[in-house]
């Protein structure tokens, strides 16, 4: 995944990414307007129907971010062990910042400037005021981000998020990132937004807070993927912490079935230089060894020198590892799904509210796997109006490709996210099971993807009629047509 900016959404680059091997992209909304972001998006479409590719777009809504106000005499110098005020913008401060912090603040609480670079300890609290001691000094300038690790604060959608939820929706946005979530509530609070705006759009949860971390389980429930945000969380908690988490993560998502996408600083060297560090290129294989579904690219290519060369460099890694890790194949784990929220995983029209069901997908799914394994298939076909059936195969890292047939071409877009899934939309007319069969047969044999004596596995719901969640598994072999 790629994340968009003023070197890369000008067609000829946006086209030199997809073809370099971007499969998604992301639109950072904290930069920019939604006039730029519309224009950008549009292009995004027109791009992948020229291509011929399913391309989703990620919008990554801003959240709750703090930040300093104006500091007149910028950059100033803060000095360990100084003393500095904490205030309003009008009432001039040492430290211009939000009122809402300074609500909040508690004495002992540590307050992060510049990604962590400067730190404070809030001291004591006069009304609205909070005197503070520099803990590790620096300049300070204006603007720069502010992170409150030790602060309890509501999550409120603000306004501008409000906002940028109803300009998704309008533009029928792929996906929304929700940064800076603390609990499954706030992941809850953003859906009810969308919903109230009349749309339905899968949120990615942004794992980048403390709190996010121990209620990691309920947010894993409410929320469609995760996102290992490791710029924020480095910051938000001690970074040698990081590396284990990102693995915590990941099984987190593999474990319901929801995909997890690694993000920041992964060929970070790139924004100025041609070639990546040896760190970095295994950071990046490291993340495909953790199991994520997807890697994220930020400033490299938003903002860097070498936008295409870094997609090009990020999946010449990735190939070489899935290699490796294809080479090395152990029988998958099974494991029980983990607890799925199926009410409010927005695409799955078909399922019980109750999640009824979901138990009995797993099975067929672990059951697809375990046969791919011991018998060899060239392909493992889901039959899917939502694309759920192929989330719970791609969860095991199948040998064998993934197909997921659905008629939806928003719902083909979204499955780009998960791993090893290629989308097919095909417009079927559901009939019979035999039908089914036919029309997989004839699709797949038309786009050269088996040939006849191939074996494949589909995967379907039965009674066909009443579009159940699939509980079938189907061992087919390809004829000659
Ligand atoms: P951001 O999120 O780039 O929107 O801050 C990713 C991160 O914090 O790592
Ligand atoms: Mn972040």
């Amino acid at each position: 995944m790629a994340t968009l900016g003023p070197v890369s959404r000008d067609e000829t680059v946006l086209r030199g990414l997809v073809r370099a091997g971007v499969d998604l992209f992301r639109l950072n909304l904290s930069h920019g307007t939604q006039e730029q972001h519309r224009e950008t998006l549009r292009r995004v479409r027109r791009v992948a129907g020229e291509e011929n590719c399913h391309l989703p777009v990620v919008l990554d809504l801003m959240g709750p971010r703090y930040r300093l106000g104006l500091i007149p005499d910028e950059p100033r110098l803060l000095k360990p062990n100084q003393e500095v005020v904490l205030g309003r913008e009008e009432q001039h401060a040492d430290l211009p910042v939000d009122p809402e912090i300074l609500e909040h603040l508690q004495p002992e609480e540590r307050v992060l400037i510049d990604s962590g670079l400067i730190e404070l300890r809030v001291e004591s609290k006069q009304g609205d005021r909070v005197q503070a001691r520099v803990v590790n000094g620096g300049p300070i300038k204006t603007r720069k981000g502010i992170n409150l690790p030790d602060t309890d604060l509501p999550f409120e959608v603000s306004e501008k998020d409000r906002s940028d939820i109803a300009f998704a929706v309008a533009e029928e946005a792929d996906y929304l990132a929700a940064s800076y979530v603390g609990a499954a509530s706030h992941v809850e609070a953003i859906r009810e937004v969308v919903s109230a705006a009349g749309g339905r759009i899968p949120i990615i949860a942004k794992i980048e807070r403390k709190t996010a971390i121990e209620k990691l389980d309920e947010i894993t429930v409410a929320a469609d993927g995760l996102m290992v945000a490791r710029g924020d969380l480095g910051v938000e908690v001690p970074l040698y912490t990081v590396p284990v988490l990102q693995k915590k993560i990941v099984a987190a998502g593999r474990l319901s079935g929801k995909p997890v996408i690694v993000a920041t600083q992964m060929l970070e060297s790139m924004i100025e230089q041609p070639r990546p560090t040896r760190a970095e290129a295994t950071d990046v294989a490291n993340a495909v060894f953790d199991g994520a579904d997807v890697l994220m690219l930020s400033g490299e290519t938003a903002a860097g020198k070498y936008p295409v060369l870094v997609v090009e460099t990020m999946a010449r890694i990735i190939q070489e590892a899935e290699d490796y890790v294809r080479q090395n194949n152990e029988p998958p784990k099974l494991q029980p799904l983990g607890p799925v929220h199926t009410r409010r995983t927005y695409t799955l029209d078909s399922v019980d509210p109750t999640g009824a069901g979901t138990d009995v997908t797993d099975i067929v799914s672990a059951a697809a796997v375990y046969a791919a394994g011991q018998i060899g298939v060239r392909r493992i076909v889901a039959f899917s109006q939502s694309g759920f059936t192929a989330r719970l195969v791609a969860r095991y890292r199948p040998p064998s490709p993934i197909m997921a047939f659905t008629p939806d071409a928003r719902v083909a877009r979204q499955i780009q996210l998960i791993w090893g899934v290629r989308p097919f939309v095909a417009e079927f007319q559901v009939g019979s099971l035999e039908d089914i069969v036919n029309v997989v047969e004839r699709e797949l044999l038309a786009a050269k993807l088996v040939v006849p004596g191939d074996r494949i596995i589909i995967l379907m719901g039965h009674p066909v009629r009443e579009r159940p969640l699939a509980n079938l598994l189907r061992v087919h072999l390809i004829r000659q047509l």
